[in-house]
């Protein structure tokens, strides 16, 4: 499973940080009753493309030497199963669906100047889908908030809980994804819709 990695910094600073196992090892594991810290189990590798950065990165991977099954760090700037970070994402809802701009302009807000105009389309469509969910499920931590629709709602709750903060308490509080995931990751346990506030292994 992954969990989200709260690091702060520049993706270079993220890069130097999981280069040591020890530093943000958990301390027990998340998808069974061991106590014991799980072990060191390397990294894999994905793409993440952020203002300013277009490459590969490092996810750090342990191991539960119990249950076998492994936990990924993820780091929380990054969303699973896609390849654009939450800055450019949330960039790109925001310029397009709160401030109404064009797919371009809202492409150059999210500094993506070549983008394919199906890619954002892509973010907003999944985004629409997910916003009835996601404005219920962010009431505990955001200010009321009168809007429109539900569109115009998770917005304005993301923008004033802050997007990591808002992804960051999706994913580990209720295993949900800022945009639904995607129909590959359903067999894994993963919820598609969202649910009241349980955790979950
Ligand atoms: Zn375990």
């Amino acid at each position: 499973m992954q969990i989200l990695h709260p690091f702060v910094g520049s993706i270079q600073q993220y890069a130097e940080a999981i280069s040591d196992p020890e530093r943000y090892r958990p301390d027990h594991c998340p998808q069974c009753d061991a106590k014991q810290p799980l072990t060191g189990h390397g990294f894999y590798r994905r793409t993440l493309v952020d203002p300013g950065f277009e490459g590969v990165i490092r996810v750090r991977r342990y191991l539960c030497r119990l249950c076998k099954r492994t936990v990924s760090l993820l780091p929380e700037f990054a969303l699973p199963w896609l390849r654009f970070s939450l800055t450019v994402i949330s960039l790109f809802l925001v310029a397009r669906l709160l401030q109404g701009l064009t797919l371009a302009a809202a492409a150059l807000a999210a500094s993506q100047t070549a983008m394919p105009y199906q890619r954002g389309q892509f973010w907003i469509r999944r985004f629409r889908r997910q916003a009835p969910a996601l404005a219920v499920a962010l009431a505990p931590l955001a200010a009321r908030v009168t809007a429109p629709d539900f569109v115009a709602r998770a917005l304005a709750m993301l923008e004033s809980v802050g997007w990591i903060a808002g992804h960051r308490f999706l994913l580990s509080e209720l295993r949900a994804h800022l945009l639904g995931w995607p129909r590959f990751l359903v067999p894994h346990g993963r919820r598609t819709t969202l649910a009241p506030a349980l955790p979950t292994t």
